[in-house]
């Protein structure tokens, strides 16, 4: 731990842990979503969608990286056993139990859009209090949105090649 680096944040540092293990719990179940995912998907487009799937996993997990990188600079303690992922992440985990296309693109836009919304919220809490949390927040953020505009032009492509396919 830093201890001056510690010092100059202006919000209570074991609640900004609290946070940082949130997202990171979620950066796991996210990148298990992705990998698992794009082993499984079938339907019209699956390799085109497996491969971004397969990016993104890597993505998610460099995510869990950098948060576990600040946990540890600020004197935290990552989570450390996977059960304690769930109870853990504000964005829920989806099971790739149905392999169709269409519906693993739904269930990761879904995943996106918690992480945004999640990013969003540690923007707000860091601003003005933790300059190197809210930059960090940042970065992930820019890409989480990225990952949902590539899922959902990926989702317009399948279903205008679905709509004319049965015309
Ligand atoms: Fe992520
Ligand atoms: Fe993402
Ligand atoms: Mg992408």
């Amino acid at each position: 731990m830093g201890t001056k680096g510690r010092a100059i944040i202006g919000m209570d540092v074991d609640e900004l842990l609290g946070l940082l293990n949130a997202a990171y719990a979620s950066e796991w179940l996210a990148y298990y979503q992705y990998w698992l995912g794009a082993k499984l998907i079938k339907g019209p487009m699956k390799d085109a969608v497996a491969a971004e799937l397969t990016l993104h996993a890597t993505e998610e997990l460099n995510h869990a990286t950098l948060l576990t990188t600040r946990i540890i600079q600020l004197g935290g303690a990552p989570v450390t056993d996977p059960k304690q992922w769930f109870a853990a992440s504000p964005c829920a985990y989806d099971a790739p139990d149905d392999p169709y296309v269409a519906v693993i693109l739904e269930q990761n836009i879904t995943g996106e859009q918690c992480a945004i919304g999640a990013y969003k919220k540690l923007m707000d809490v860091t601003k003005d209090k933790d300059m190197v949390t809210y930059n960090l927040a940042l970065t992930i953020l820019e890409q989480e949105v990225e990952h949902e505009e590539d899922l959902q032009s990926l989702k317009d492509d399948l279903d205008l090649m679905v709509s004319r396919g049965s015309r």
